[in-house]
C-alpha cells in the first residue's frame, strides 16, 4: 500500500531546498497523489506543502515519520506531469523545487493557515475556560497560561483541546464604488463657493453611475461629503478587467490560405497527427498571415479533442490576438492576463483545469496552464526577452514548452518574423523543423526603409534630433492628413561613448561588446572581462572632438515635436506613462480614431499595432540599442527596426520608414534596412562562433548583490576561487570570465558582482552548480546571490 509521500514544504523562514517523508494517514490514502497540496507539521509549526513522489516504503527508515495532517483539495492540484517538469526547471535553473511549483500557479491560489486551539471539554479550572471562549494560536496559549508544549499535548490527547487549522486564500477580489444622483437636482443646496461639489454635481447630472476612483482626488472629497448627505446611493461593483477587444469584422470565419499558408499548415497538421513531439519554427514577415495559420491550426487541434495555449509576449500589449482568438473560438478560450484581479485569474484558472475551455492565451506564465489535453503550445514573438522569467525560477519559456510538449507528444510552434538567432540556428541543424511565410497576405509590399547618416546632418550643421529628410517627411505626412510614428529605443545606454562625428563606439577586442564609461568619463570598460582603457578625450578614427553621447528621451523627443510642428497633436506611449492596461488602450483608441497624429514611443509601439492611416515610421536613433553594451545587441537591434518598419503601410496607402543612425555601415542596420534576415543571421553567427556565445555555447551569469562593495567583491572571489577548481576538475571546455562589475553596478543600493560561465551544450556544469551551495553567502539584507541559467542579457 502506498503511504508514504515525499513532500516539499513552504517554509519562507529558511531556504530549506529539500523534500520530506511523511506518513499518509488511512483516511487519506485514497484522496493523496502526486501533485496534492498537504498540510504537515514541520518542527513545532505548520507547513504548506506538495506532494512529489509516492512509496509504499522507502530505505533507511531509521525513526517514526510524522503524519501529514490533510490534503486541500482532491483531485490533486497539479498532476504528475507537472510535478516532473517542476523537477525539471529546478534542476536546469537551479531554483528551488517549491519555487518552481508555485510558479505554475496562480498567486491567489497560495494559502494563509492558522492554527488554533478549541475548548470541547470543560476543566476544573475556571480561568482556563475562560481562556478558551475563543479560539487561540499556539502561541496565545503559551504566553498567557504558561504551560509547556507537553501538557499542551496532554490536553490534546486527553481531548480537552482539540486543534482547527483556519484556511485562508489571499484571493481578493476588486470592489470598486459608484455613485448616482438619489435625490431631485432641486433638494440639493450646495454652498456657493463649493466649486468642486458644483463640479461633481454637474458630473452627475450628466452620467448614471459614476465610479469613485475614477475621480480626482479633490471631487473624491466632494463624493464624501454627497454621501454623508445622502444625495447619492453607493453601490459596489466587482471589476472584471476583461481586455478591451476590438471588434473585426469578418475575424469570425476563417481565410482560405494562400499557397505558402497552406503548405505550413499542412506540415503542422501531419506532425500534429502523426503524434511525435515536433518543434516547428514559422518565420514570416510581419503580415504574412502567421496568426491565421495559428488560428486554423488550433482550430485543427481542438477538432481532435486537444488543447492548446497561444502565448504572446505581454497580453496587455496584443489586444488584436487576443480578439482575433476570443472571436473565432468564443468561450472556449480563457485569457490569462495582468490586468485580472487575483481572485479573476484563480477563476479563470479553475476553469482551465476543470476542462471549460479548450484555448489558453497568455503571457509567459500560462506556459503552465493545466489545460487536461494539451496537444500544442504556440509561441508568438518568439524571439521577445520579456519569455525570460527575470525572477527565481528564472526559466526560458521556449524550453519550459518544449519540454511540456515532449510529455505530450504534441507540437510547438514558434513564430516570429525575426527568429532569434538560436532558434534560426536551430532550425538550420534540423532540431527544429522550418516553416516559411515571404509574402504578406494582402500582397502589399514592405514599406520602403531609408537610411539617414547622422554624421552628414552634423556636417551639414545640422544639430536637431531631426534629419532633414524625416523632418520634410513629417512635415509632408501631417499635411497629407495621415499618421506619424515616431520610435526611440529607451533602453539606450547613455553611459556608451560615442563619436558624433563619424560615428566611432569603443568595443572589447576580446567581447565585442561597447565599452562603458566610468568614473566621470574617465574609464573605459568591459563589463564582460574587465579590459578597460583610459578615456580618449578625440576620436581615434576621426580625430573629432565630440565624443559624449547624451541620452534623449521620449519626453524630450515629444517637445521637439510640438516645437517644430504646432499643428501636430502628439502622444506618448513608453512605461512611464502606460502604467495600467487601460491606459494603454486610450491612447490606442484616441490614434486609431485620428485624434492624434503623431505617436511617440518605445519599444512598446513594435509590437502588433495595425493602424492604415500610419505612413510614415521614424526611427530616431537606431545607435541608442545597437550600442547597448550586450552581445545580444546587434540582434535586438535588427529585430526592432523590422517590427518598427512593419507599423507603416499596413493597409492601402504606401508607407516609408526612414532610419537615422550615426553608423549606416553596420551589418545589423544594413541588413534590417533590406529586411535581409539571412545577410545578418550568417554575419551574427559568426561573431557568435569566433567569440563563443550561444547558440555555440551555454550561459549562466552568478551574480552576487551586496550593501558594501568590499564585502560583495569579497564573496565573489570566494566563489569564483572554489567554483574553479571544481570546474576544472570536469574537465570540460568550460570558461568562467570575471569578476566584473556589470554595466550598471549599482542597483536599489546593492553593489553587483557577476561571474560569467561559457559551458558546452553537454556538460556536467550545472551539476556543480546545484550541488554548490551559494547559500552559506548570503546574509539577510547584505548579501544576495542570484544565479541565471541561459541569461536573456549579460549586463
Ligand atoms: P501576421 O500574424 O504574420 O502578422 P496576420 O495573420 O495578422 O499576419 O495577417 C495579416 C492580415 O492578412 C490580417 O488582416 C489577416 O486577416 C489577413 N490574412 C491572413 N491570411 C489571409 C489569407 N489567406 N487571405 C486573406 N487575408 C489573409
Ligand atoms: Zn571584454
Amino acid at each position: 500500500m502506498v503511504n508514504i509521500a515525499e513532500v516539499v514544504v513552504d517554509c519562507p523562514l529558511k531556504d530549506i531546498d529539500k523534500t520530506f517523508y511523511y506518513a499518509i494517514p488511512n483516511h487519506l490514502v485514497n484522496y493523496i497523489e502526486i501533485g496534492s497540496r498537504v498540510i504537515v507539521p514541520f518542527g513545532n509549526r505548520t507547513l504548506q506543502g506538495y506532494v512529489v513522489n509516492l512509496f509504499d516504503k522507502i530505505e533507511e527508515q531509521k525513526y517514526k515519520l510524522k503524519e501529514i495532517d490533510n490534503v486541500f483539495e482532491y483531485p490533486s492540484i497539479l498532476d504528475r506531469k507537472l510535478i516532473d517538469l517542476a523537477k525539471w526547471m529546478s534542476y536546469n535553473y537551479n531554483s528551488s523545487l517549491f519555487s518552481c511549483i508555485q510558479s505554475m500557479l496562480p498567486r491567489g491560489v497560495k494559502l494563509q493557515f492558522t492554527e488554533r486551539y478549541y475548548l470541547v471539554k470543560k476543566t476544573l479550572d475556571e480561568d482556563f475556560n475562560l481562556f478558551f471562549k475563543k479560539p487561540r494560536t499556539l502561541g496565545e496559549i503559551i504566553v498567557n497560561l504558561k504551560i509547556t508544549k507537553e501538557e499542551i499535548v496532554y490536553y490534546l490527547t486527553e481531548g480537552v483541546l482539540e486543534k482547527k487549522i483556519d484556511i485562508k486564500t489571499n484571493i481578493q477580489e476588486k470592489i470598486e464604488q459608484e455613485i448616482s444622483l438619489d435625490v431631485e437636482q432641486e433638494e440639493i443646496t450646495l454652498p456657493v463657493n463649493a466649486l468642486r461639489q458644483h463640479e461633481l454635481l454637474e458630473l452627475l447630472t450628466n452620467q448614471e453611475w459614476l465610479s469613485i476612483s475614477d475621480l480626482p482626488t479633490p471631487l473624491r472629497n466632494a463624493a464624501k461629503t454627497f454621501i454623508d448627505k445622502g444625495y447619492v446611493k453607493v453601490r459596489e461593483r466587482r471589476i472584471f478587467r476583461e481586455p478591451e477587444t476590438i471588434s473585426l469584422s469578418g475575424e469570425k470565419v476563417a481565410k482560405i490560405l494562400n499557397d505558402e499558408q497552406r503548405t505550413a499548415f499542412e506540415k503542422l497538421v501531419k506532425a500534429f497527427d502523426n503524434g511525435n513531439k515536433e518543434t516547428f519554427l514559422l518565420k514570416g514577415i510581419t503580415g504574412s498571415g502567421k496568426t491565421e495559420i495559428y488560428l486554423q491550426f488550433t482550430q485543427h487541434v481542438i477538432n481532435s479533442g486537444k488543447d492548446v495555449i497561444i502565448l504572446v509576449p505581454e497580453i496587455a500589449l496584443t489586444p488584436l490576438m487576443v480578439s482575433r482568438f476570443k472571436s473565432r473560438f468564443g468561450n472556449k478560450v480563457a485569457v490569462l492576463h495582468s490586468g485580472l484581479s487575483e481572485a479573476q485569474k484563480f477563476d479563470e484558472w479553475l476553469k482551465i483545469k476543470d476542462g471549460k475551455v479548450k484555448i489558453v492565451v497568455g503571457a509567459r506564465s500560462a506556459v503552465f496552464a493545466p489545460l487536461k489535453n494539451l496537444g500544442v503550445i504556440i509561441i508568438d514573438e518568439e524571439h521577445e526577452s520579456t519569455y525570460k522569467q527575470e525572477v527565481q525560477p528564472r526559466y526560458v519559456t521556449k524550453d519550459v514548452a518544449e519540454y511540456r510538449i515532449s510529455q505530450q507528444k504534441g507540437v510547438l510552434l514558434l513564430g516570429s518574423a525575426t527568429p532569434s538567432v538560436e532558434s534560426y540556428y536551430s532550425a538550420q541543424n534540423g532540431y527544429y523543423k522550418l516553416l516559411e511565410l515571404t509574402n504578406r497576405a494582402n500582397n502589399q509590399g514592405l514599406p520602403n526603409i531609408e537610411i539617414v547618416d547622422m554624421k552628414e546632418e552634423l556636417i551639414n550643421g545640422n544639430k536637431s534630433i531631426f534629419s532633414r529628410l524625416l523632418y520634410n517627411s513629417i512635415y509632408e505626412t501631417l499635411q497629407r492628413g495621415e499618421q506619424v510614428i515616431l520610435f526611440l529605443n529607451k533602453r539606450g545606454f547613455s553611459a556608451t561613448t560615442l563619436c558624433r562625428n563619424c560615428g566611432f563606439t569603443f568595443k572589447c577586442p576580446h567581447c565585442d561588446v561597447n565599452l562603458t564609461s566610468h568614473h566621470k568619463g574617465n574609464f573605459l570598460i568591459c563589463h564582460y572581462c574587465n579590459y578597460s582603457l583610459t578615456s580618449p578625450k578625440i576620436c581615434p578614427k576621426c580625430k573629432g572632438k565630440h565624443l559624449r553621447f547624451n541620452g534623449l528621451g521620449t519626453e524630450k523627443l515629444k517637445k521637439e515635436i510640438e516645437k517644430h510642428f504646432p499643428t501636430a497633436k502628439v502622444i506618448r506611449m513608453d512605461n512611464d506613462t502606460m502604467t495600467t492596461a487601460s491606459s494603454y488602450n486610450e491612447v490606442y483608441q484616441m490614434f486609431n480614431e485620428g485624434k492624434a497624429n503623431v505617436l511617440v514611443g518605445t519599444q512598446m509601439i513594435a509590437k502588433g499595432f495595425d493602424f492604415p492611416k500610419v505612413t510614415l515610421v521614424g526611427i530616431i536613433l537606431a545607435d541608442l540599442s545597437l550600442n547597448f553594451p550586450d552581445f545580444r545587441s546587434s540582434e535586438k537591434t535588427f529585430q526592432l527596426i523590422t517590427q518598427v518598419a512593419g507599423r507603416a503601410g499596413r493597409a492601402e496607402l504606401n508607407g516609408k520608414v526612414i532610419l537615422q543612425t550615426y553608423t549606416p555601415e553596420h551589418y545589423s542596420i544594413k541588413n534590417s534596412a533590406t529586411y535581409n534576415y539571412q545577410g545578418f543571421y550568417q554575419q551574427e553567427l559568426k561573431i557568435r562562433e569566433s567569440l563563443k556565445y550561444p547558440p555555440f555555447i551555454r550561459l549562466a551569469k552568478l551574480e552576487v548583490m551586496a550593501k558594501g562593495e568590499g564585502e560583495g567583491k569579497k564573496t565573489i572571489e570566494q566563489i569564483y576561487n572554489s567554483l574553479k577548481l571544481k570546474i576544472d576538475n570536469l574537465n570540460e571546455e568550460i570558461q568562467i570570465l570575471g569578476p566584473v562589475i556589470p554595466a550598471i553596478p549599482k542597483i536599489r543600493g546593492l553593489y553587483r558582482h557577476i561571474l560569467i560561465i561559457k559551458f558546452p551544450k553537454q556538460s556536467a556544469l550545472l551539476d556543480v552548480i546545484n550541488s554548490y551551495d551559494f547559500k552559506k553567502y548570503v546574509k539577510n539584507n547584505i548579501i544576495n546571490i542570484k544565479v541565471d541559467i541561459d541569461p536573456i542579457t549579460l549586463i
